[in-house]
């Protein structure tokens, strides 16, 4: 059976590219039969509060984009929110601390700047490496200072998979991406170890979201084979950008649903979600179930959308 989920991190008002990726998430796992889970991506707490996760809930019911399993109803894989799972994400690391493919690093945030290979497509620097063959004695030199982040060697080697949607995507991790980070400096686990550890936990087969974490899939994938679990299906969308191009973010008011909600009814929202995404030539109003029976991915571009300023 297909499980899809949706992996919101709630540091802010959801904006119209977080549920254009619900919306298509829940599309083609309800299409299959499938269920959906929702797990909420709080690791940054600090960034996340509660009240965001709550008011993000509420936007996906009004929208009826119902879960299967997650906060409030909960289910077998509970608890559903990143910020109570860390035990798993230890049980994870010490698996690949066992394996020796772990090492602290000390790097300052202006070291990294400074010593950083050129900067890829994603924007994110590619790790020179400094910390990876320190000698036990520097370690502890340094761990006497600075508590350290923790990072994973990375393979010369080609991670390729084929993108349920975007095709073929491949990447060699240590020259394109170097070695990453697990967890940071204050204890923080990282998204790559997060996501992994709990698509795997609670059984998802299919992974749809925006094409800002295409590049995010190989470390992932290599994740999975270090810690023995079967990867999902990745499904990955074209990003929604706003009329002048840039990316969507959820500080940016305009997007958000603040200033939408009470001037358009859900269907309407939905109805010019569904165009954008090319299945829905006419942008009617249209409930997500009634759109379910006109959902063809196939119809779906690969290219990032540019909202047309005249939305509503
Ligand atoms: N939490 C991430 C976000 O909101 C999504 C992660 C994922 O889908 O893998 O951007």
């Amino acid at each position: 059976m297909t499980v899809g989920r949706f992996a919101p991190s709630p540091s802010g008002r959801i904006h119209l590219g977080n549920l254009f990726c619900c919306l298509l998430a829940w599309l083609s796992a309800r299409q299959k039969g499938g269920k959906v889970v929702l797990r909420i991506e709080d690791l940054d707490t600090a960034r996340c509060p509660a009240r965001y996760a709550e008011q993000m809930m509420e936007d996906l019911r009004w929208l009826g984009l119902d879960w299967d399993e997650g906060p409030v109803c909960g289910g077998p894989d509970a608890p559903y929110f990143q910020s109570r799972r860390s035990a798993l994400y230890q049980a994870a690391l010490e698996r690949l601390e066992d394996l020796g493919l772990i090492y602290p690093c000390f790097c300052t945030r202006a070291e990294l700047h400074a010593a950083s290979a050129p900067h890829r497509e994603d924007g994110q620097a590619v790790y020179s490496g400094t910390c990876r063959d320190l000698s036990p004695a520097q370690r502890a030199e340094r761990a006497a200072h600075r508590s350290p982040a923790l990072r994973l060697k990375t393979p010369d080697r080609v991670f390729s998979f084929v993108d349920g949607h975007m095709g073929l995507y491949e990447e060699n991790l240590a020259r394109d991406c170097g070695d990453f980070l697990l967890r940071r400096s204050d204890g923080m686990f990282a998204y790559q170890l997060a996501v992994v550890v709990d698509d795997a936990a609670m059984g998802i087969t299919e992974v749809v979201r925006g094409a800002d974490l295409l590049s995010s899939t190989p470390r992932q994938l290599y994740l999975y084979q270090l810690l023995g679990l079967t990867p999902p299906a990745f499904c990955h969308i074209p990003l929604l950008l706003a009329p002048d191009g840039r990316r969507l973010s959820k500080r940016d008011a305009d997007a958000g649903l603040d200033r939408l909600q009470g001037r358009v009814t859900a269907a309407e929202l939905l109805g010019k979600l569904a165009q954008l995404a090319g299945f829905h030539p006419s942008g009617e109003p249209r409930s997500a179930a009634e759109l379910l029976s006109e959902f063809d991915w196939e119809q779906v571009p690969r290219e990032d959308i540019r909202l047309p300023g005249d939305l509503f």
